[in-house]
């Protein structure tokens, strides 16, 4: 039979396959074939045949030639990741090409700037055998159509689509489950599943987008275009079906790209994993220590067929299992308290969303499985959702994941919430926890939590702070090769994951574990005193309050007040916003079981970041710039006016202050103030209000002199804060350990606002999550402030630290951390001072 010869799609330098610096194209899993380090800009055609590229993407392309062999061309390496920036396709997808043919252009700067390298793989990757190439001596220079190897080709032709093949087997096994690949099943992951497959005699195809592939042909795997998470299914018929399906799904499930930059699981096996460190650093989602054992908590989904016969049984079983988790989370709502009945109360409300129940209907109707149509609706709301680059939206995609993985439970027979039988003192470690895995977990076994991604904002980390847990986050893939049972330190207060500690650490922690229980238990007696510094200045200390639930708890934890009362609550995860009535009714309960303590309202902190029904605010390309808080209330007046005449209702209105979140002027102010004066006259009550603005952006700490003469006091919301002065988005997972309020920038902007407030004899208080922490008080009592509103559970460590300072001695350090040059600095010195400032 003829052979096919192929010549040089680029000029550039010619290179044997070993010498790419890519184990998948290296050791050939991806096909036999050379390798050329480019020179020019345009890649041509190296024979005649049919083009298809990549989809979604332009990086890499396949051209079939008449006799059906099938050849590779990758333009660099781990170029997915560019996700088609710099490619320019010069062809239709499965156009006839003449060899020589341009096919595509390609930015070469930019490729060697920003990827892997530009040396680019042509591959026989099915359909013949390369059976001679020219030597490629090192350093040897080719020009486009040079000669550079002769393809026989195999007889008769693979067949690409072996569904049929599959199904014609009776003794056929299928698992649906998500693709992990962070690229998606692009050429390099192909290559792994060819290569996976080899030691399987077993016919294997992988069904996605109603389409399917045999998974032995790298070019019909990429062809699929499967994107990461999205549902596909694995059907295996043969002797060892079983095995052959196990691997394949192993490598999907688990593995990732290892091109990929971002904290992934580790796709690698056991023998090729660098090792574990004794120790990985995280980053703090709720102070304290812990001791226990390692308990991996993996959320697979469960298996599912993406085709169904009988549509109406498929919808009839949707709707009885979003029934059956709807009561289920009702259910468990009953038992719980504050953040957590309040986390499932959004999920019983998110259940029930009519779109998505629309869009699971719609593939149902298509022939889809139940099971199919709940994963694909819930993608599409991700997908939504991910568009937003947004804290508070990742909250919600965790959220749908977690509804997700609940209904697919029950369609496939098994109790909503994955209950684990957990051994005494259980360090929790999963890629992600979502909110429903930790509310069915046995509360006393949890000692403690690490996962490896998630930000300290998350729904976890909310949870794991209400319930006292000590939380590390985004500690990074490592932590999941971290064998169960294994014993681990989990260490919230240095920020870091002990491993197999040694006798002499374990000891260590065992003498703080015990310390800190004593500690607590006098704290907590001593919680109902109040504070103030060793030299007699009073601190007053506040709690942030998001539910009812939280008002009894910081009632019982020593608060002094309410310093902010985010209430989002009461809009989030409705269709219709509360009415006057419901609004009053709902703040009239929390001001009474504050019992007779100050009670600061946010009006509501809401934008184009968090998706609300009934607001119809446009998609925003940088939502945490855009329409938020009082620009949202004020777009909507009618809104803000609701919220105001139910707050002007309250008795007695002289133990309430109003807060209005992200101000940057003072006309802002000036409105709200002429929508309570509109309200008061409707009302008919002349009840004095006091008003106060939140220092959140960098234009009114700025500005504080001008805000003051407008309000009544300040009160600093260091979370925004520290994101807009450090332009670090809140929620970005890699930049968690960074963003630190502690910075200098945004203690001395903390500063310029306690000295404006001083000369004005204005009250300032910090709500944002530095006062919570009892590292920074020492700091914020030098800067000047006099009063903080914190997390309900810290309020008794709080009180502790306060009585043991000096106000002098805090003024000395605090002047110290403003010539500092980084947040790390600082709170080294904020931590090394500890005792310093203790007037000890
Ligand atoms: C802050 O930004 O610091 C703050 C307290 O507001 P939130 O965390 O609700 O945005
Ligand atoms: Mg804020």
């Amino acid at each position: 039979m003829a052979t096919l010869s192929l010549h040089a799609p680029l000029a550039g330098w010619l290179m044997p396959l070993d010498e790419v610096p890519d184990q998948v194209f290296a050791q050939r899993m991806a096909g036999d074939g050379l390798a050329i380090d480019p020179t020019g800009d345009v890649l041509h055609a190296p024979c005649d045949g049919r083009v298809y590229p990549m989809p979604g993407s332009s990086h890499a392309l396949t051209l079939r030639s008449a006799e059906g062999i099938d050849i590779l061309l990758h333009l660099g390496i781990e170029t997915v990741a560019l996700a088609g920036a710099g490619f320019q396709l010069l062809v239709q997808s499965g156009a006839q090409v003449r060899r020589g043919q341009p096919l595509l252009r390609f930015d070469l700067d930019l490729i060697a700037s920003r990827a892997r390298s530009a040396i680019t793989p042509i591959l026989v990757v099915s359909g013949g055998q390369v059976i001679a190439a020219t030597t490629p001596a090192h350093g040897r220079s080719v020009l486009i159509g040079d000669l550079l190897m002769e393809v026989q080709p195999d007889h008769p032709p693979e067949a690409v689509d072996s569904s049929a093949a599959v199904s014609a087997d009776p003794l056929i096994v299928r698992r649906g489950l998500r693709a992990g690949f962070n690229h998606g099943i692009h050429a390099r992951p192909a290559a792994m599943i060819v290569a996976a497959l080899k030691p399987y005699k077993a016919k294997l195809s992988l069904h996605a987008h109603g389409r399917s592939a045999n998974a032995r042909s790298a070019v019909s795997l990429m062809a699929l275009g499967v994107q990461q998470h999205e549902a596909i299914e694995l059907q295996a018929s043969g002797v060892d079906a079983e095995a052959a399906l196990a691997a394949v799904a192993a490598l999907l499930v688990e593995a990732v790209d290892r091109s990929d930059t971002q904290a992934q699981k580790a796709p690698v096996p056991a023998s090729e994993r660098t090792p574990l460190p004794d120790c990985l650093p995280a980053v703090i989602a709720h102070r304290g220590l812990a001791l226990g054992r390692a308990v991996q908590l993996h959320q697979l989904l469960p298996s599912f067929a993406e085709f169904a016969e009988d549509a109406d049984q498929q919808s009839r079983a949707l709707d009885a299992a979003i029934e059956h988790v709807r009561v289920h989370l009702q259910s468990m709502m009953q038992g719980q308290r504050g953040e957590q009945q309040s986390i499932l109360r959004a999920h019983a409300e998110l259940i029930q969303d009519p779109e998505l129940r629309d869009e699971a209907g719609q593939w149902i109707g298509q022939g889809r499985s139940a099971a199919y149509g709940w994963h694909q609706a819930i993608a599409t709301a991700q997908r939504a959702l991910g568009a937003l680059a947004d804290p508070h939206i990742r909250d919600r995609i965790a959220d749908l994941r977690d509804l997700e993985l609940q209904v697919l439970r029950v369609l496939d027979g098994q109790p909503a919430s994955a209950g684990v039988l957990l051994p005494e003192a259980a360090i929790l470690i999963a890629d992600e926890l979502l909110p429903s895995q930790l509310i069915a977990l046995d509360r006393s076994r949890i000692a403690g939590i690490c996962s490896a991604r998630g930000g300290p904002t998350s729904h976890v980390a909310i949870i794991a702070a209400a319930l006292g847990i000590p939380a590390l986050v985004a500690a990074g893939d490592q932590v999941l090769q971290i064998a169960d049972e294994v014993e681990l330190l989990l260490d919230a207060e240095r920020g870091e994951l002990l491993i197999a500690p040694d006798a002499a650490a374990r000891q260590r922690a065992n003498k703080s574990l015990a310390e800190q229980r004593l500690r607590h238990a006098e704290d907590l007696v001593a919680s109902g005193a109040g504070s103030e510094t060793l030299d007699r200045v009073v601190i007053r200390v506040y709690a942030n309050l998001g539910s009812l639930a939280d008002a009894h708890t910081a009632v019982t934890r020593g608060a002094e007040g309410c310093g902010l009362l985010r209430s989002e609550f009461l809009f989030l995860d409705r269709q219709q916003p509360p009415d006057e009535d419901e609004q009053r009714g709902e703040y009239q309960t929390v001001l009474d079981a504050m019992a007779g303590r100050l009670l600061t309202i946010r009006t509501l902190d809401i934008g184009g970041d968090k998706a609300i029904p009934y607001l119809p605010l446009p998609p925003e390309e940088n939502p945490a710039l855009g329409l938020r808080g009082l620009r949202t209330s004020l777009a909507w007046p009618d809104l803000l006016k609701t919220q105001l005449r139910a707050i002007l209702r309250l008795q007695p209105l002289s133990q309430v202050r109003l807060l209005l979140p992200m101000v940057t002027e003072v006309d802002e102010i000036r409105s709200v103030r002429r929508l309570i004066e509109t309200c008061r006259h409707e009302l008919g009550t002349a009840a004095a209000l006091r008003l106060g603005v939140m220092i959140e952006t960098p234009a009114s700490a700025l500005l504080a002199d001008q805000l003051l003469g407008e309000v009544d006091f300040l009160s600093v919301g260091t979370n925004d804060l520290s994101q807009y002065v450090l332009a670090m988005d809140r929620g970005h997972p890699r930049l968690a350990a960074r963003l630190d309020a502690l910075h200098p920038s945004v203690l001395r902007l903390i500063a310029s606002v306690a000295r404006t407030a001083q000369e004005r004899d204005a009250e300032l208080a910090v709500c944002g999550g530095l006062a919570s922490d009892p590292d920074a008080i020492a700091l914020l009592i030098g800067l000047g402030v006099r009063e903080i509103s914190a997390v309900p559970t810290a309020i008794p460590e709080l009180k502790r630290v306060i009585r043991s300072l000096h106000s002098g001695a805090c003024v000395e350090l605090a002047q110290r951390a403003l010539s500092l040059g980084s947040a790390r600095a600082v709170r080294e010195l904020a931590i090394a001072s500890r005792l310093e400032v203790s007037g000890a």
